[in-house]
């Protein structure tokens, strides 16, 4: 290996990945640490339970695979297989009806009855600007969103969902829940601007190109990311955790793929008082807890429909789930938590042994929580799929504490690695047009601590990179040639 690096990445996340690229493609030579045996951050897949059974370990559905800009412009869904369940997610009720979102709109207007013409009302214009909303909701909030035509409707679907009177235009209750669930992937409380806005987002896509799921599983993003990396000529060096920056190889640009804390424990107090201050008062949202199942057999669901969902959002009514969101954000244990549930092995008949499936699931817990869900999960299942627990044939549990210690991105279990609130949307970690770029000289933040947060679409790392190679090489080209603009700002951080 050469010492003579112009770009150090740490960590192979799908941002530090996405940061290594785009670094690489600019004709950087790039290195990356990660303390991991394994490429990928929130991105492995790996046999959690049996032989044959291969979970993914964090991500497992990706609304954003094929809207996010870097992405695109990487080619991923060129490189990597992806299934589109013709169910984007699905969202059952106690009395064994269930809301639907098919990929296609009209469907889903359709099964949704009475409220089907107001669904209407409201997706349609997003998913006719949803390319233009993927652009807007890659960068910062600090940047004035264009073009108007798409950041008006989504401007007012997220004040309208953002607010109390988030259920006014509906009269059924499977709309209303739905909304509730894809709101709650925020891990924020309910109602708030910040979940309507991921929420409403991830709802366009759903409906837009659906809710993608890899082939192989989420380690097939990091490992056509490393390969475009390695074919650059870059290298990525595992099992080597970084505790100081000082203990780095020279390099003119430092890229962190680690939480904001993280960050300031490897300067180990070289940042200047007041950005260390402004950094410290980044807060971590709740945890989450995971339990993935091997199944004999698929999840037996009452409702038939629900087998063909990308994911299953398990939670019952609106005011159901807001009171669980509220409980995780008090600080306490739901009763009866929000679940999240993907089958894979449904779609991807490569996850399982012949016949046989995995089931990912988790829910929200309080921050550093020990609790193991594995039976509040499987009971919830069971209510809504009647003989579940006789397929289990394997089960491996994360509770929060062990998210952490899986990854020190996710402090607390916070997977998002900061709560993506809107205070924190804006400062993430810290009030700046270009908050990637650190006062330390060469020094950059790409994880998902940085805009536009969590998710797995490469976009903090590829924002922080393109920051890099402006202020550090004099690079103003983006070299992965996207098409939407430049929205790194360029004004100076600190
Ligand atoms: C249970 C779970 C479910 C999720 N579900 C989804 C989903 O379905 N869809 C979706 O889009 N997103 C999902 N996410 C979120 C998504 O995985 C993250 O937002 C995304 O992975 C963040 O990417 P990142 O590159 O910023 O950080 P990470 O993916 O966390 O990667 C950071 C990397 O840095 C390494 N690292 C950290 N510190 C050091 C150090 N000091 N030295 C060397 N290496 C270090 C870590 O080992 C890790 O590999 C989920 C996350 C979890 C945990």
């Amino acid at each position: 290996m050469t010492d003579s690096l112009d770009a150090i990445v740490v960590g192979s996340g799908p941002n530090g990945l996405a940061a290594a690229v785009t670094m690489a493609r600019a004709g950087m030579r790039v290195r990356v640490y990660e303390r991991a045996a394994t490429v990928g951050g929130g991105t492995r897949t790996s046999e959690l339970t049996l032989p044959g059974f291969h979970h993914d370990v964090c991500s497992a559905v990706h609304p954003m695979a094929f809207a996010s800009p870097f992405f695109r412009a990487f080619g991923l869904a060129e490189r990597v297989g992806f299934v589109i369940p013709e169910v984007s997610y699905a969202h059952p009720l106690a009395d064994g009806t269930s809301g639907i979102a098919y990929r296609d709109l009209d469907r889903t207007v359709d099964a949704l009855g009475v409220d089907g013409r107001a669904w209407r009302g409201l997706m349609e214009p997003l998913v006719r600007h949803a390319a233009d909303i993927a652009g807007i909701s890659a960068g910062h909030l600090l940047h004035i969103p264009t073009p108007l035509s798409a950041a008006v409707p989504l401007g007012l679907a997220v004040l309208e969902h953002g607010t109390p009177a988030w259920s006014a235009r509906f009269r059924g209750r499977h709309a209303p829940a739905m909304i509730a669930g894809l709101a709650a992937h925020s891990i924020q409380p309910l109602p708030s601007l910040a979940a309507a806005a991921t929420g409403i987002v991830i709802g366009a896509y759903a409906h837009a190109h659906g809710w993608p799921i890899p082939v192989g599983g989420s380690q097939a993003i990091a490992d056509a990311l490393a390969a475009e990396l390695v074919r650059l000529g870059g290298e990525v060096v595992l099992e080597h955790p970084v505790s100081s920056l000082a203990e780095l190889p020279p390099a003119r640009a430092v890229l962190l793929d680690v939480s904001a804390r993280t960050m300031l424990d490897l300067a180990g107090g070289a940042f200047p008082p007041r950005y260390e201050r402004a950094v410290r008062a980044f807060r971590y949202g709740p945890g989450v807890a995971k339990v993935d199942f091997a199944l004999s057999g698929p999840v037996p669901w009452t409702d038939q429909e629900l087998a063909k969902a990308a994911t299953v959002h398990l939670g019952g009514t609106q005011a159901e789930v807001q009171a669980a969101e509220r409980a995780v954000a008090r600080g306490r244990h739901a009763d009866a938590p929000f679940i999240l549930a993907s089958q894979p092995s449904t779609f991807d008949p490569s996850r399982a042994p012949d016949g046989a499936h995995t089931l990912w699931t988790y829910t929200h817990v309080p921050s550093g929580s020990d609790v193991d869900q594995r039976e509040t999960i499987t009971r919830a299942i069971e209510r809504l799929a009647p003989g579940f627990r006789d397929l289990v044939v394997g089960c491996h549990s994360t509770t929060a504490v062990d998210a952490a210690r899986y990854n020190p991105n996710y402090v607390g279990g916070d997977i998002y690695a900061g709560a993506p609130s809107i205070r924190q949307l804006l400062k993430r970690p810290v009030l700046s047009a270009d908050p990637w770029r650190t006062p330390l000289r060469g020094v950059y933040l790409c994880s998902s601590s940085t805009p536009p947060g969590p998710g797995v679409h490469g976009l903090s790392g590829w924002n922080a990179a393109r920051s890099a190679l402006r202020h550090e090489f004099g690079v103003l080209d983006d070299p992965m040639g996207a098409d939407d603009g430049d929205r790194t700002g360029g004004i100076a951080a600190g």
